[in-house]
């Protein structure tokens, strides 16, 4: 008689955090769905600094290489006052050499991480990454969790074993469905 397979994690969000989770789903055989609305990888800058604690991490999965690779490393962090051009303050990465494989940052903007990761998930066959999938629902049973997923053509319902929510910062989806905290909206109806 033949195991049944498991069902997969489902991903909400398919940047840095999202690809990460499914990476190191992936590499522990553990199949997984991830689902974002864009139709493709975004390429806006934004997280550029890698800091020690994420490098680590990033050697955990076999990838901290690729990173630094891409990127340039600085054992000096600076924060300037813009508009007086004034150092406020300064941090030396090097104190912490005895404390951390990497004392340092990498400046490494996030969307090459992203392809770095999408290109080995690419190549792993325990992974799907869907593009134009957006969350809109989720039903969260006793041994699994349905969700709804809206896509250019139409709604489809997926079930997997966990969802893990990686929508980002502003994520709607992680407010209004998975916080135990907050079941209902406000008084003046917004989540918060
Ligand atoms: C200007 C700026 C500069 C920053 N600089 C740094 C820095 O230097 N260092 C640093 O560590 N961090 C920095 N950050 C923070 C960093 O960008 C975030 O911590 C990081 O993007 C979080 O990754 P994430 O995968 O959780 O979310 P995101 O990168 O926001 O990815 C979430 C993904 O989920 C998708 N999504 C959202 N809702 C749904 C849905 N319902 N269904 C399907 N998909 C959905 C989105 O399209 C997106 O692709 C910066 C942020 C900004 C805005």
């Amino acid at each position: 008689m033949s195991a049944v397979p498991p069902k997969p994690v489902l991903i909400s969000g398919g940047g840095p955090v999202g690809l990460i989770a499914a990476y190191a789903l992936a590499k522990e055989g553990i199949p997984s769905i991830v689902f974002d609305e864009n139709s493709e990888l975004q390429e806006d800058p934004r997280a550029a600094t890698t800091h020690p604690a994420t490098l680590e991490l990033l050697a955990k999965l076999g990838i901290v290489d690729q990173v630094i690779e891409q990127g340039l490393t600085a054992a000096i962090f600076r924060f300037w006052d813009r508009p007086t051009g004034e150092l406020i303050a300064e941090f030396d990465h090097a104190l912490l050499k005895d404390d951390t494989e990497f004392p340092f940052v990498v400046q490494c903007e996030q969307f090459k991480l992203t392809h770095i990761l999408l290109d080995l998930i690419d190549g792993m066959d325990n992974c799907d990454v869907r593009f134009s999938h957006r969350v809109i629902g989720v039903d969260a049973g006793e041994d699994e969790v349905t969700i709804t997923v809206q896509t250019p053509g139409v709604n489809e319902q997926i079930s997997g074993s966990y969802l893990i929510g990686c929508d980002g910062g502003r994520s709607v989806f992680a407010k209004k469905w998975i916080s135990p905290l907050k079941a209902s909206p406000g008084p003046n109806g917004f989540w918060s």
